[in-house]
């Protein structure tokens, strides 16, 4: 059974986030990924799934300036442009990496 449990997760400069996985495989987000991904209530329909926010609208050169802890299993982002209400399960980063 694979676990989507991060070892690691840095910040290495104000545009990226890395995680590394407890079975040893990489992911790198920019912060403007994650920003166009995030699944809170004001960025995705919560009841028909459809994405309200559009992810072509994030500046590329978008940065997050914290990352905390969600229980034990997600991590919450506070982004550049002031949005911070989103929550990123392990499972859901691992899952949407941009580079497989
Ligand atoms: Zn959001």
């Amino acid at each position: 059974m694979t676990t989507y449990q991060p070892l690691v997760i840095r910040r290495s400069d104000p545009a990226k986030v890395e995680i590394e996985w407890a079975d040893g495989h990489k992911t790198t987000y920019t912060a403007a990924e994650l920003r166009g991904l995030c699944p809170c209530a004001g960025c995705v329909n919560e009841v028909t799934g459809q994405r309200m926010h559009d992810p072509a609208s994030v500046p590329a050169g978008l940065s997050q300036s914290d990352l905390r802890f969600v229980g034990n299993y997600a991590v919450a982002l506070q982004f550049s442009d002031g949005h911070n209400t989103g929550i990123f399960p392990f499972r859901f980063l691992r899952d949407h990496d941009p580079r497989g």
